[in-house]
């Protein structure tokens, strides 16, 4: 397969065409971005632990049921994929309350949502992502009805089978955020599933194992992506399972 033009690059990723009838590669960069790109660093190595990690991910919603982009690692860094047409939503799944709904709402920080709630961001940078709801997604024609109520349903999916994995790992999914495209008519799980897009509470200490730490100045982030890697693609090798 052959890398061909840069077709978008966002905060941590780029998308490039290939030679490859509807497969694209995603290039997992170095670059890492919080509060709305007004913190931004570029950290070695960080691109190849969620690239692994998303793999991970991928290729065990995929067993288990799930329909993602997810084809195969070309390298550390880079992903195959195959190409969707993207939904701009940021669809969060929250199973403990944390981050933006402690600011914006009275939850305590550390209560559990039972439950979990679904928030559903509107995927657009310039209006700072702003909060959807049902009749708006469907006025702004993002998706049918249809198609959203399928959404929230493969959310809480995932939400159940990840959250299921990782507490294997004394992890505690705290919430993450997940987007949707369309391949034909079906509805599959695209972009990444990493410790950027995830918030990760470790079981015993309570310590933050994901973005958090580079948010909020709470360790050294490298460390932590990479104990936070092993500590969840252990599972899987644990197993005896692979993945290309
Ligand atoms: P919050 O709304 O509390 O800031 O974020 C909720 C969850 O969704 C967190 O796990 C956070 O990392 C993830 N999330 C929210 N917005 C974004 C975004 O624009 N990009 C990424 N990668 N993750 C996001």
């Amino acid at each position: 397969m052959n890398q061909k033009k840069l077709l978008y690059a966002g905060k941590a990723k780029s998308v490039y065409r290939t030679d490859v009838k509807d497969q694209l590669i995603v290039e997992f960069r170095d670059d890492i971005t919080a509060f709305d790109g007004g913190k931004k660093d570029v950290l070695k190595n960080k691109g190849s632990y969620n690239a692994e990690v998303s793999a991970f991910f991928f290729d065990y919603l995929n067993r288990n049921g799930v329909k993602t982009h997810f084809v195969r690692m070309l390298d550390p860094n880079h992903m195959v994929v195959c190409r969707l047409d993207m939904i701009p939503l940021e669809v969060i799944v929250r199973n403990i309350a944390a981050g933006s709904i402690v600011r914006n709402y009275p939850f305590k920080e550390g209560s559990k949502l039972d439950p979990p709630v679904i928030v559903i961001d509107f995927k657009d940078d310039s209006r700072h992502d702003p909060m959807l709801n049902d009749d708006l997604i469907v006025a702004l024609k993002l998706t049918t009805p249809a198609e959203l109520k399928k959404i929230k349903k493969i959310a809480l999916e995932i939400n159940r089978l990840l959250f299921r994995i990782l507490a294997k790992q004394g992890i505690v999914l705290i919430d993450f955020k997940i987007e949707f495209g369309r391949q034909g008519k079906a509805i599959c799980l695209g972009d990444e599933i990493s410790m950027d897009s995830m918030r990760l509470w470790d079981k015993k200490s309570g310590e933050s194992l994901d973005k958090d730490v580079y948010r909020f100045n709470k360790g050294d982030v490298m460390a932590t992506y990479n104990s936070v890697t092993q500590r969840i693609t252990h599972t899987a090798k644990k197993a005896g399972k692979t993945r290309n």
